[in-house]
């Protein structure tokens, strides 16, 4: 099988890319094809530990190039679509951005896929689609209410995503997920850049009173659920994969100070996110039907990806100038995966 991975140099596509071609996935895969534009959040070093895979094919360039996409769809057997502008921050200060990769770009995707005759698409989506929830959990039935530029494109996308497959058949899937974790995550995101500031003796941002509240799942959990959406989920449908750990974004700092050997000095409170959403919870019991269980427990998923933080200066430091809150870099605060 063929695949195409879109944003396959980020965090979650470079660990599926990963996962496809180093035995870890069941999936019957000879070759995976990344196209990725390789944006400040995108890493070729994400995929050093398969680069010399013989199935592995680079190709730099932007999932709104319909030139570009049509000719990469002509012998794929399947496109895992992670590709998107992924900062809710960065969305709050310049949407545009969002709006053309996240909603055009996937368009673009979804045209060329009905022009190949793809026989099988995958979306990633995420949980911020639903918008936030003070009690209970959402199912895939809910509502779509986002609140962040970044979500409402994602939204978008979703709709557009479940409209090709309704209209014209496409054979797609949309998961959603919850908060990620682990290696290779940008250190503009919570958890790598609180760790990479306290490794540098620095001074972490916390928004608000910090009783925001997020369900962590590691990266390894979400892209074997990937796999079993891709090899048993029904054309049309969405899969919701979480039943990580739900922290408030207080504990969670706390857990990351402990394990960083430092304590609340090192917090600094920031004024609150704009919109800043309270609660997201999913219901992932249709995807637990086909099998799905979340192995990594948060505790050891956490310490080791701090260890892979203090072993891998070396991939991190490079990056820091893009990085908001970095001493190098600009101003803003992140309290968010994504
Ligand atoms: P990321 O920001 O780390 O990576 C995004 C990748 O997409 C980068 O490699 C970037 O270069 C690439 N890209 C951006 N615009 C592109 C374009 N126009 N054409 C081609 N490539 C482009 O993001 P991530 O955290 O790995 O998220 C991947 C997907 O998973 C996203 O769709 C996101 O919405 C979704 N998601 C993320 C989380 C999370 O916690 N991080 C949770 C749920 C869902």
């Amino acid at each position: 099988m063929h695949v195409l991975v879109t944003g396959g140099a980020g965090f979650i596509g470079g660990n599926y890319v990963r996962r496809l071609l180093d035995g870890r996935s069941d999936l019957a895969v000879d070759r995976v094809t990344v196209l990725d534009k390789l944006t400040y959040a995108g890493n070729l070093a994400n995929l050093a530990p398969v680069a010399d895979h013989p199935g592995l094919r680079f190709v730099q360039g932007d999932i709104a190039d319909p030139d570009l996409v049509a000719k990469l769809f002509a012998d794929v057997d399947v496109v895992v679509n992670f590709a998107a502008e992924t900062h809710v921050d960065r969305s709050i200060r310049d949407p545009a951005e969002f709006i053309r990769t996240n909603v055009l770009g996937t368009q673009n995707l979804l045209d060329a896929a009905r022009a190949a005759g793809l026989p099988r698409f995958v979306h990633i989506s995420t949980d911020e689609v639903y918008g936030s929830i003070d009690e209970g959990a959402w199912t895939e039935e809910w509502p779509l209410a986002p609140n962040s530029p970044y979500a409402a494109a994602k939204a978008g996308a979703d709709l557009l995503a479940l409209a090709c497959a309704r209209t014209h058949g496409l054979n797609l899937s949309i998961t959603r997920c919850s908060n990620n974790y682990g290696p290779y995550q940008f250190p503009e995101k919570v958890i790598p850049l609180f760790v990479t500031t306290l490794l540098r003796g620095g001074s972490v941002p916390l928004y608000g009173d910090g009783l925001n509240i997020r369900d962590w799942l590691h990266v390894d959990d979400h892209c074997r659920g990937i796999d079993l959406v891709l090899a048993k989920g029904e054309s049309g449908e969405v899969y919701n994969i979480g039943g990580g750990r739900e922290l408030t974004n207080r504990r969670l700092t706390e857990l990351i100070l402990d394990a960083c050997g430092a304590d609340w000095s090192a917090v600094r409170p920031v004024a609150d996110r704009k919109g800043h959403d309270r609660r997201y919870a999913l219901d992932d019991s249709k995807l637990r039907t086909l099998g799905y269980r979340p192995r990594v427990a948060f505790e050891e998923g956490l310490a080791e990806t701090i260890t892979w933080y203090r072993e891998h200066t070396d991939w991190w430091r490079p990056l820091l100038s893009a990085a908001p809150g970095a001493p190098t870099g600009g101003a803003g605060a992140s309290t968010d995966a994504d």
